[in-house]
């Protein structure tokens, strides 16, 4: 599970993320939505370490995160710029991480299979990014990630570069390996459909505030407030 617990982040006197409190079950898929700059990408940034948060708590299980590099938390991050090794083939990217882990060859050449299979990405495996399609990339960034095995996955707008064909064919792909691997996800998303679709916990932002954390059902047919009802485009 992940737990925050009154979670504070100022940027000098700015207080950017104003005491949230949250909590998302193990294979729980949390979405995070609201306004840009309200907060989304630095709470996500706060539970991967990337970012020293000013009070409160993280806790990943019943570990408080608090001083561990993000390396040591046991979670894997996909960004919206996919940032992969140019240099490097897809089989180069995902096996990275892994080498640098001292795992050895049979086993990374297992993982990638297991991961290309899964992302249908078994034919690209010898491409350069530079020969991949926006949505194969994004795959092999996702498969990066998945080798990890991480506890938690964060997702920052992961299919926002994409057209709205290929945006749809990956959510249900998300949704797919969710269910299949039983993973506990937070994802942030600008699209409010997404968020109804993928989510097992929405929580809503706005300006640091938490203003309503429940399932999509409660979300979207009992919102908290005429921010959330108009948000989330609820019928009134
Ligand atoms: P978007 O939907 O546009 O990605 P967001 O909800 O992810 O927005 P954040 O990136 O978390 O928003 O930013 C929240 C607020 O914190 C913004 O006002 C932003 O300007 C501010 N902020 C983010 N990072 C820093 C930083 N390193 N220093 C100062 N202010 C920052
Ligand atoms: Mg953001």
């Amino acid at each position: 599970s992940l737990t925050i617990d009154n979670l504070v982040k100022s940027f000098g006197s700015v207080d950017v993320l104003k005491g949230i409190n949250l909590e998302i079950e193990d294979g729980g898929f949390l979405v995070l939505v609201g306004p840009s700059g309200c907060g989304k990408s630095t709470l996500l940034n706060c539970i991967a370490g990337l970012e020293k948060i000013t009070s409160g708590e993280i806790r990943i299980g019943d570990r408080n995160v608090e001083g561990l590099h993000p390396s040591k938390r046991d979670i894997a991050m996909v960004f919206q710029s996919y940032a992969l090794y140019p240099n490097m083939t897809v089989r180069g990217n995902i096996s990275f991480g892994m080498e640098i882990r001292g795992i050895d060859k049979v086993e990374r050449d297992k993982a990638i299979q297991e991961v290309a299979d899964m992302l249908q990405i078994g034919n690209l495996l010898d491409r350069k990014p530079s020969q991949l399609s926006g949505g194969q990339r994004q795959r092999v960034a996702m498969g990066r990630a998945l080798v990890r095995h991480p506890q938690v996955f964060l997702f920052d707008e992961p299919l926002s570069n994409l057209d709205a064909k290929l945006r749809v064919d990956m959510r249900t792909e998300i949704k797919r390996l969710h269910n299949r691997m039983a993973t506990t996800i937070v994802y942030v998303t600008h699209d409010q459909i997404e968020a109804l679709t993928l989510a097992t916990k929405i929580a809503v932002l706005e300006a640091g505030y938490l203003q309503q954390f429940g399932t999509p059902d409660e979300i979207y047919n009992d919102p908290a407030n005429m921010f959330v009802a108009d948000f989330m485009g609820s019928p009134s």
